[in-house]
């Protein structure tokens, strides 16, 4: 798989910030629209495939976040060719430890935990000032043999309140934009950068994300995703280690280190909700997801 552009950078760039009312929006200065009719005709893939999904953007753009109808997945359910290869196909994962035995002081660190020790550890935190403010932290939800992960910022008040990321009209926005891709949300894996809450929705700080990072690591070390797509202006900066705006960041295939995994940055769904206008580019944002992670399956 080759590095990919298809934007052209200069067109735009906006920070895109997810949770707080007006995040990001400061940060956007609009230079275009940076998406192009003759990308959305199909230009940029051939076949049927391409054009199933082309039809499937018009009604992302086109659809509120409550209109969740269900739809085939071209990369999950269609033919051979398309389909993600199973956990088996993606090779070895790193071996897990024994289940059932908690956390301790006397552990390795997050880097060593199954999924359920890393569960606990979360569950448990207090490594940074969030803890005394959460309802309840928000570890991650969907398929743990997935594909693709999806990794937003931080909870805000409704997945605080729910212990789950990306609900509310975010989440069924978020569902539209991978429907539109062909995945169920059950089928990807979702996470955020910090498992709790700042208070307020603000920017998390510095050393919240840090002292969160190793959980995060080992979730994606645990899946071992094909692609990762980083929604939002602080998921991009922490996975990037970079403070470019989204608009700069989009438009590219990055390479997440460790594990050199695949990386597409894209508007967060509680910005698109505050600027429809966007959709069109964060639609073609999903478009090249979809074809990397095609070209990963050939
Ligand atoms: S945000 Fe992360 S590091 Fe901070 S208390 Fe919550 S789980 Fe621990």
């Amino acid at each position: 798989m080759g590095v990919e552009l298809w934007v052209s950078r200069d067109r735009d760039r906006d920070g895109a910030g997810g949770r707080g009312p007006g995040a990001g929006e400061e940060r956007t200065e609009e230079r275009g629209s940076g998406f192009e009719e003759g990308d959305r005709a199909g230009g940029q893939g051939p076949g049927a495939r391409e054009e199933r999904i082309e039809d499937r953007g018009s009604r992302f753009e086109d659809l509120e976040p409550q209109d969740t109808a269900s739809a085939n997945s071209p990369i999950i359910n269609s033919s051979p060719a398309a389909a993600p290869a199973s956990p088996s196909a993606r090779g070895p994962r790193p071996p897990a430890p024994a289940e059932g035995r908690p956390p301790s002081a006397l552990d390795p660190g997050p880097s060593a935990l199954s999924w359920d020790q890393l569960r606990i550890a979360v569950q448990t935190c207090t490594a940074c000032s969030l803890h005394e403010t959460r309802t309840q932290t928000v570890f991650g939800i969907g398929d743990p043999n997935s594909s693709l992960m999806v990794i937003g910022e931080a909870p805000g008040a409704d997945e605080d309140r729910q212990g789950e990321p990306f609900v509310g009209r975010a989440g069924q926005l978020l569902n539209v934009m991978l429907e539109a891709i062909g995945f169920a949300r059950e089928q990807v894996y979702i996470a955020n950068i910090i498992k709790c809450r700042p208070p307020g929705n603000r920017d998390p700080h510095i050393e919240e994300t840090a002292a969160c990072q190793p959980y995060l690591h080992r979730q994606i070390a645990l899946l071992q995703p094909r692609l990762i797509l980083s929604v939002g202006r602080i998921s991009a900066h922490n996975l990037l280690g970079t403070e470019e705006a989204v608009g700069r960041l989009r438009g590219r295939v990055h390479r997440f280190d460790p594990g050199d995994i695949p990386l597409i940055v894209t508007y967060h769904p509680a910005y698109l909700l505050r600027r429809p206008q966007e959709k069109a580019k964060a639609w073609q944002d999903l478009q090249a997801a979809y074809r990397v992670l095609n070209d990963l399956m050939d």
